[in-house]
């Protein structure tokens, strides 16, 4: 480690052991399963959105056992709301193996962390530091800024070249002993201070040693040279009727292997195709996924998501049904009081709270 990177060190640890914020994982000291469930849910997460989901996961899934033990309906229920539904299937995954394979201990060994579902070596490098002080590094979307920036790294931090220079550098700037701390204060620092639009310059606490400061434009870096592109969806879901069921609507369970929502419940849903009138995808839809026909479809409102690259605009229409619903598909009939039994996606949630708004307005004929 150079002068410069012991300075930038030691001010970064010592802003951090006077600022760092009381997050509920942190209060568990150095327990590798709290360390590995919140860094998942951080994923891709803000802390605050995160905090809530958390405390409910200890709650009822406290170890690694509890969380092995139960039935991937619960899981993902607990997970509903949080988005990116992988994470925590892989999660269930990994308590599994741990418990089979390891007596119910998290590996504290980098290759065998990386073989569980889910870990790759950010989350490998957190768990390391943080909950067994091994000099891991770790390189999130706040850590690339903070050391793009400090650095005055060109390049962008996608391209493989990139990369392995932003990991060097995590890894060189590690103080002996001290890594997990270090690890948590680089992200503190991104997450409160060097924040992507607005650094807070004037009161960071290693301006001295940062090159993108020194250079007078921070904001440029860190370079990324592709803008997301954005993939725009329609999707229709249909809040069945049936006449005995007053008050009730159908939800159906979606494949547990699907890439997106994998395992989660919903009103018969498809993604409209080319040249298809909404009308038409709400019947196919519904064919598809119930095995049934509906009759007299109308709308009731329309929620938009964004969910990874997907921006998807859902229209909501409601109709009476013929037939039984085809044994083959896992079903239930939910009012607005049960369907929180079930593990509903976010744009479900969305859309459902506004089919029984309308309900409870009486807008709807049922
Ligand atoms: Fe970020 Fe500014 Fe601090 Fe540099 S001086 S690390 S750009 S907040």
């Amino acid at each position: 480690m150079t002068t410069e990177q012991d300075q930038f060190s030691r001010d970064l640890l010592a802003w951090y052991d006077a600022n760092k914020r009381d997050l509920p994982w942190r209060r568990l000291g150095h327990d590798p399963y709290a360390v590995w469930v919140s860094e998942i849910m951080l994923q891709q997460t803000t802390v605050a959105a995160v905090i809530p989901f958390y405390h409910k996961w200890m709650a009822r899934f406290p170890a690694v056992q509890a969380l092995a033990d139960a039935p991937l309906d619960d899981v993902l229920k607990h997970w509903a709301g949080l988005g990116y539904y992988a994470r925590a299937w892989n999660l269930h995954k990994g308590a599994q193996v741990v418990m089979a394979e390891f007596g119910g201990q998290v590996p504290p060994d980098p290759k065998t962390l990386l073989s569980l579902p889910g870990i790759g070596r950010y989350t490998a490098g957190a768990i390391l530091s943080i909950a067994f002080n091994q000099d891991a590094p770790i390189l999130d979307a706040n850590v690339i800024r903070v050391l793009s920036r400090v650095h005055a790294v060109t390049g962008d931090p996608k391209s493989t070249q990139t990369q392995s220079e932003l990991w060097r550098l995590a890894e060189e700037a590690i103080p002996n002993g001290r890594a997990g701390d270090f690890n948590q204060a680089l992200m503190e620092l991104g997450a409160l201070v060097c924040e992507a639009g607005a650094p807070r310059c004037g009161t960071c606490p290693v301006s001295a040693e940062c090159r993108a400061k020194a250079l007078g434009e921070p904001t440029t870096f860190p370079q990324f040279s592709s803008v997301k592109k954005w993939l725009d969806v329609e999707d229709v879901s249909v809040a069945l009727r049936d006449p005995q069921r007053p008050g009730e609507t159908l939800i159906v369970q979606r494949s547990p292997d699907l890439p997106l929502w994998g395992g989660l419940w919903e009103m018969p849903r498809g993604t409209r195709q080319d040249g298809e009138t909404l009308e038409a995808c709400a019947a196919r839809a519904v064919c598809e996924s119930a095995g049934v026909r509906v009759r007299g479809l109308r709308p009731f409102g329309v929620v938009k998501h964004v969910v990874a690259n997907r921006r998807i605009t859902l229209h909501g229409f409601e109709a009476e049904f013929d037939g039984l619903v085809s044994e083959s598909v896992r079903h239930a009939w939910v009012s607005a009081a049960s369907r929180t039994d079930y593990a509903l996606a976010t744009p479900q949630v969305k859309l459902s709270e506004l089919l029984w708004r309308h309900d409870a307005q009486g807008r709807l004929e049922l």
